[in-house]
């Protein structure tokens, strides 16, 4: 899906006429062509690869904490942005880390909802890994939240539980004991 640069440069163009904004004046000149960039960057994650390599490694739990992902709301077209916690149980193999926060970013650079951005990124690991047992923590921050003052400055968390970490608890707090010193704290105002 290529986006089209081109309308939505003519679709700023009008939000700023429409906010009362001069478009001609000199800060606002380039300001169409420099959202229609930043949206073809932000919102790169619809045109992502989907090729994963697994290598054989032994090893009983995979926790990768603290992957930064920036995304944009649905409903308000502000960002959400966080850390997403990762982990998994490997069948005799492993996919490069770099390729897990790869499948972060593939979902995060989309308009989103937290929730399903949480879904998708644990359905895609459980592919990419094949594996059954995959949890996935997002911890965000609402700018549509924050910015109307909607709610307090407390990080909203979701999480994705997928095969064991769903039936085993103790495993599941296992990984949320692990991840403890990556997570975020309150906004900070
Ligand atoms: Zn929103």
């Amino acid at each position: 899906m290529a986006i089209d640069k081109r309308s939505i440069e003519e679709a700023i163009r009008r939000i700023l006429i429409a906010i009362g904004e001069d478009p001609n004046r000199e800060g606002l000149k380039e300001t169409p062509r420099r959202v229609a960039e930043m949206f073809e960057e932000i919102l790169g994650g619809y045109n992502a690869e989907d090729e994963y390599t697994l290598f054989t490694e032994s090893s009983d739990l995979v926790v990768l904490g603290g992957v930064k992902f920036f995304s944009l709301c649905e409903h308000h077209l502000l960002p959400f942005f966080g850390l997403a916690h990762i982990a998994y149980l490997p069948r005799g193999k492993v996919v490069g880390l770099s390729k897990l926060a790869r499948i972060v970013n593939k979902y995060a650079r989309r308009l989103q909802v937290q929730e399903r951005m949480t879904e998708q990124i644990a359905d895609e690991i459980k592919k990419a890994t094949n594996s059954d047992d995959v949890m996935v923590v997002t911890e965000a921050y609402h700018l549509c939240m924050i910015m109307r003052g909607v709610r307090n400055a407390s990080p909203t968390v979701v999480a994705a539980l997928r095969g064991a970490f769903r039936e085993d608890s103790w495993l599941k707090n296992e990984v949320y004991d692990i991840i403890r010193p990556y997570r975020i704290g309150r906004f900070p105002f």
